[in-house]
């Protein structure tokens, strides 16, 4: 795919070059991003604004262990419940 390549942009803030990754453009198309960046990651950060491709990755991985542990919560609770049910049957 043509539009999944590399690519090497210029930063308007300090006008050096920077890589505009095919893992990048998949997470901007992914959220709905139309733009490119306009500025390097450094300048990104100092100038704190934009979302960051790096931390994007990270609040997913954050995200995906939320599931996890809500899951287990979940099946925890559901065992729980069970046992209770039992007790109360019992009685
Ligand atoms: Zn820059």
């Amino acid at each position: 795919m043509m539009n999944e390549e590399d690519e090497r942009l210029q930063c308007c803030s300090c006008g050096g070059l920077f890589t505009f990754t095919a893992d990048q453009k998949r997470y901007y198309r992914e959220r709905g991003f139309a733009n490119k960046p306009k500025r390097c990651l450094r300048c990104r950060r100092l100038r704190n604004d934009g979302v960051l491709v790096d931390e994007i990755l990270s609040e997913r991985e954050l995200l995906l262990e939320l599931c996890k542990a809500v899951t287990e919560l979940r099946l925890y609770i559901e065992k729980e419940l069970q046992t209770l049910r039992q007790l109360v049957v019992r009685e």
